[in-house]
């Protein structure tokens, strides 16, 4: 039985990569220090895998910014208005690569980023391939080649990872009307073997192909492609190994397809889902092996080696010893780096580490369970066992994680606590005269500029450099310019700028109980920007108010309104790591009623408009469709639970970014938020046309203007989007706000785009 890794975290064990990629787009280093650094990584991630005795080791498993864009560069789908960055005098493919990641504005040129969306259901982003009619493709970078390349000058034969070709067809998005994506498939395919030539000739043996999309609900047309696609390169390459790597769900319907194509590993994720192992057993031939995803590569607990043990042992039986792997049920890359580098007792206590593994800890018990299924090194192994048992036995029982008040107040949740007195039509009203906006009422999404001297108050803070009354007055400071500078443009409602927030999640997290943090457990999400999701360990309880000291202090300031910035019950769950000992939606429960108090208590402190933020709802959705309608059922519940309990005159708004809502915009209006702003202006208002066909009943606010890039938009263009919007949705319905908060921006850029954005709302109204 042997061992394989699908992919390793690439940001590096101390954000090496983040800090490298930010200074060379500050313009602070050069290219060749990018460079190195991610020649660094590479090296040290090889080097541990092999170290920690990791048979198949991937490559290409690498990426300066997303690996769905390294793909799309490596294809040549390159869309055509990055010529005019190619042609600089200067640029590199890795400034074409970034300016496809983030734009480019620079030196007269101004072109838009690619699309950006969830990488399933993670908390992942990845760049949307754009596909034409007639795309063509090519082999334009090399970087999987290269990398293989490099690993093997290191001694180390790795095993090239690419996204299968159907799945990368899939990723993708039809730019015009005329044509199917999946299509396309006759034309990328030669790409694809022309790299499978280039890694044979150097020596590949193993390559995996990841194919997430055999969990997903498949047309006939995409089954089909798989069989022809696998066949084809099978035909083409007889003697390479082609391991089929699934992940994040169960073959289900998919598995006679997945089970028949002509592969030499498949890979299955028996985290997410445990039961498919019979039937994928039973059905898969008896040439091919079995890789077993045991270890969960979404969440940070220790892996239960007794349970493992049972599953090899049951495989091992069923295949035999040879065609049984193991692995990690997905790529590490969801994972925190090293537990090793959380050294902080009162961060991180001894009792809670001793039930976590992170990367580094996983490819171990990856190990350690190689060596107790094959009888090696017995020793060593069995007492690393009898360890994992205590955990998992201490954890079952630890007082510190259960709270029987807690539990006592789910039970009584009735159905009137998950809804308004009145239904919008009434509160509407009620809000208008209490809150008396103009048209086109303009806001922000919540967050202002997060500076580094921001930043660096907090981490003097921690240091204990700063006391707690040296850093609030910063903050205050920080807050009232805040407010003063939107007085002064004429934003009409107003934020507070979320200065003492370190993070949407953590922040909540860190004042709630049943939460702890890490110091270094950071996850990429996307480019550069990493999350430190808080671990929720234990039931969930909100000690006292957390956001209303803020918040009133901003309000005092100002005559405007001043909007309350709360994260929802969903997106808190979703970004956190949940504990696996009770249902998801137990948890989210719980959660929603400590931010049902924080409402509660924000509006007794006489805010009139509290914003509850849920970006994460859409990527809760499973993935099977099935699925859908028992998660929303307790996600929208959850939500109305935590919105339900103000007064008619109160506004509640929430926010939600980058995702498709057509397939679940009846359930976005059972959320029945007053109003709700959302990330449009990328997709240039397209998302708009689910609220409209829908017609949505309540208040909305598309994005109109991108904030995830420096670029600083013109009045003219948010006008347009404006009046797009316009003519799907009745103008008394819409606000005008950007398209999410503003916190990895700078305040120049952000000041200018702002000032453009309401003149652009003047514009409309006088229209
Ligand atoms: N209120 C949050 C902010 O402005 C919302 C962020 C988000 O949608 N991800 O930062
Ligand atoms: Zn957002």
């Amino acid at each position: 039985m042997q061992t394989q890794n699908l992919g390793y975290p690439r940001i590096g064990s101390q954000r090496e990569l983040k800090k490298a990629c930010e200074s060379y787009w500050a313009g602070a280093t050069g290219y060749k220090n990018v460079l190195q650094v991610g020649k660094n990584i590479r090296r040290e991630n090889w080097e541990l895998q092999k170290n920690l005795g990791v048979d198949v080791i991937p490559s290409n498993d690498f990426s300066f910014y997303d690996q769905v864009l390294d793909h799309s560069l490596m294809f040549g789908a390159i869309p055509k208005r990055y010529n005019q960055v190619v042609v600089k005098e200067g640029n590199n493919e890795l400034d074409l690569y970034f300016a496809m990641a983030r734009g480019y504005q620079k030196e007269g040129l101004d072109v838009i980023a690619m699309e950006m969306t969830k990488w399933f259901d993670t908390n992942y982003h990845y760049l949307v391939p754009e596909f034409y009619k007639n795309q063509p493709f090519k082999l334009f970078s090399t970087k999987v080649i290269d990398e293989f390349y490099e690993a093997k000058q290191l001694g180390i034969v790795t095993k090239p990872v690419l996204i299968g070709p159907v799945s990368y067809l899939l990723l993708g998005k039809e730019k015009e009307a005329g044509f199917e994506k999946i299509d396309l498939i006759k034309n990328l395919l030669p790409v694809y073997l022309e790299i499978l030539t280039r890694l044979k000739s150097l020596g590949a043996t193993y390559i995996q192909f990841d194919e997430p999309f055999l969990v997903l609900d498949l047309s006939e047309k995409e089954k089909s492609a798989y069989q022809t696609v696998y066949q084809q390169i099978k035909k083409a390459f007889p003697e390479l190994k082609i391991i089929l790597a699934t992940y994040f769900g169960g073959l289900e319907d998919h598995t006679d397809l997945t089970c028949s194509l002509p592969v030499d590993v498949l890979h299955v994720d028996l985290v997410r889902s445990p039961e498919q192992l019979a039937e994928v057993m039973a059905k898969i031939s008896k040439e091919k092996i079995l890789s077993l995803g045991i270890i969960d590569g979404r969440n940070i607990w220790k892996n239960d080696f007794e349970k493992s043990l049972s599953t090899i042992n049951t495989a091992i039986e069923d295949l035999g010893k040879d065609r049984v792997w193991i692995a990690p049920s997905c790529s590490l890359l969801h994972s925190p780096v090293d537990l090793e580098h959380e050294k902080n007792e009162e961060v991180l206590t001894l009792e809670i580490k001793q039930w976590l593994a992170f990367a580094k800890q996983k490819i171990a018990e990856l190990s350690t369970l190689k060596q107790l299924a094959n009888h090696e090194d017995l020793t060593s192994a069995k007492e690393k066992f009898v360890q994992n048992k205590l955990a998992q036995q201490s954890r079952k029982t630890a007082p510190l994680i259960h709270n029987a008040a807690v539990k006592s107040r789910i039970e009584s949740i009735n159905e009137g606590d998950a809804a308004r007195s009145s239904i919008f039509e009434e509160r509407r009203q009620k809000q208008q005269e209490a809150l008396k906006l103009p048209a086109f009422a303009t806001t922000t999404i919540g967050s202002f500029p997060q500076t580094p001297e921001v930043r660096s108050w907090r981490a003097k803070l921690k240091k204990g450099s700063f006391n707690q009354a040296q850093y609030d007055q910063l903050i205050a400071i920080e807050t009232e310019k805040a407010v003063r500078w939107q007085e002064e443009i004429g934003l009409d409602v107003l934020v507070h700028g979320e200065f003492e927030r370190n993070d949407m999640v953590e922040y909540f997290g860190e004042q709630l109980s049943g939460f702890t943090f890490t110091q270094n457990g950071w996850v990429q999400s996307y480019g550069s920007r990493c999350v430190k999701p808080p671990i929720i360990y234990g039931d969930v309880k909100r000690p006292e108010a957390m956001t209303v000291k803020w918040t009133s202090y901003a309000q005092s300031l100002t005559s405007k309104h001043m909007k309350g910035m709360l994260t929802g019950p969903v997106t808190i769950l979703q970004w956190s790591f949940v504990r696996n000992d009770q249902p998801r939606s137990a948890t989210c429960m719980q959660i929603a009623l400590a931010i049902r108090d924080e409402v509660v208590d924000l509006e007794k402190a006489g805010i009139k408009i509290i914003q509850i933020d849920e970006p994460a709802i859409r990527e809760g959705l499973p993935l099977r469709k099935a699925q859908w309608k028992d998660y929303l059922h307790w996600a929208v519940k959850a939500f109305r639970i935590s919105a339900s309990a103000v007064m008619d005159e109160t506004q509640i708004h929430t926010h939600m970014c980058y995702s498709e809502f057509n397939d679940i915009i009846d359930s976005i209006a059972a959320m029945d938020a007053d109003v709700i702003t959302i990330e449009t202006s990328r997709s240039q208002m397209e998302l708009l046309h689910a609220f409209a066909n829908f017609n949505y009943p309540n208040e909305i606010g598309p994005g109109v203007y991108d904030i995830h890039s420096p670029r600083v938009p013109n009045q003219e263009e948010m006008v347009h989007l404006l009046k797009k919007a316009a003519t799907v949705i009745p103008k008394e319905q819409l606000w005008v706000n950007p398209d999410c908060g503003l916190k990895t921006r700078g305040w120049d850029e952000t000041k200018k785009a702002l000032i453009e954005m309401v003149e652009a709302a003047k514009t409309m109204r006088n229209n």
